[in-house]
């Protein structure tokens, strides 16, 4: 996970609004008109951080930031100036798109909407469990960094133990986010709420998803330092005293 220091400091970074997934809950492929953002005139310009704030973490998302053919320049130019990198993919692509992002990502965090393969295809429109399990396993072999993130909505709620499962028992971090307007009973609040004094959870609660990048993405919480410190904090006390499992 980033570092109490980056987290104090950093920015999103959307270069797309494109998406090789169709999510139901998703206004991107429904009703936005694509965008893209033109960001390699300014880094061969040298001129990347007259617009953009030098911060120390970079979120790179989108849509499916992988779509962008200069992904790979716009990550390497980030490392050289210094920068951490988290970058938000719903990997679904060919193993050598993902390759492309290697010493310039330090953190992969994706998307993992269910860990059960039909809810996968169904909730996702078109991504095939298959190919999520066979990059996650990649990306692992080659030694890359990565955090689970798990939208929790009403109707995938109920796969919330299993999804923090699957991320436990291959070592990874597991970030999972609900929004506060979504209808969950008092109940149902309260068991989301228990995660987060599970050790290798961090939990964010939004008060909106953004609907003009990912909603898969918790971009409320990366705008607010504060949920993300305090998860931190969370997670440094997850001592003994106070974990449990689910
Ligand atoms: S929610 Fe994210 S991954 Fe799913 S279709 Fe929308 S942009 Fe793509």
């Amino acid at each position: 996970m980033a570092t109490l220091r980056s987290l104090c400091s950093q920015y999103m970074l959307q270069l797309t609004t494109s998406c090789n997934l169709k999510c139901g809950f998703c206004p991107l492929w429904q009703v936005q008109p694509k965008r893209s953002a033109n960001v390699l005139p300014l880094i061969k310009a040298g001129t990347f951080f007259d617009l953009f704030p030098r911060k120390q973490l970079y979120n790179v998302l989108g849509g499916e930031p992988l779509l962008k053919g200069e992904l790979g320049v716009v990550l390497a130019y980030l490392k050289s100036e210094g920068i951490r990198t988290r970058l938000w993919t719903n990997a679904q692509l060919p193993l050598d798109v993902l390759a492309t992002c290697f010493g310039s990502v330090d953190e992969f965090m994706l998307y993992f909407p269910s860990p059960d393969p039909d809810d996968y295809q169904l909730l996702t429109g078109m991504g095939e469990w298959t190919q999520f399990e066979s990059n996650l396993d990649y990306l692992l072999a080659e030694g890359q960094s990565v955090v689970l993130q798990f939208p929790i909505l009403p109707d995938t709620v109920d796969r919330l133990a299993e999804a923090y499962e699957l991320a436990y028992y291959r070592g990874l971090g597991f970030l999972a986010h609900y929004c506060v307007t979504d209808p969950f009973s008092k109940e149902t609040r309260r068991y989301i709420e228990r995660f987060r004094r599970v050790k290798g959870v961090w939990l964010y609660p939004l008060k909106y998803r953004n609907e003009g990048a990912c909603p898969a993405v918790p971009t409320q919480a990366l705008r607010r330092p504060w949920p993300q410190l305090s998860n931190h904090l969370d997670e440094l006390m997850n001592g003994l005293p106070f974990r449990f499992r689910v």
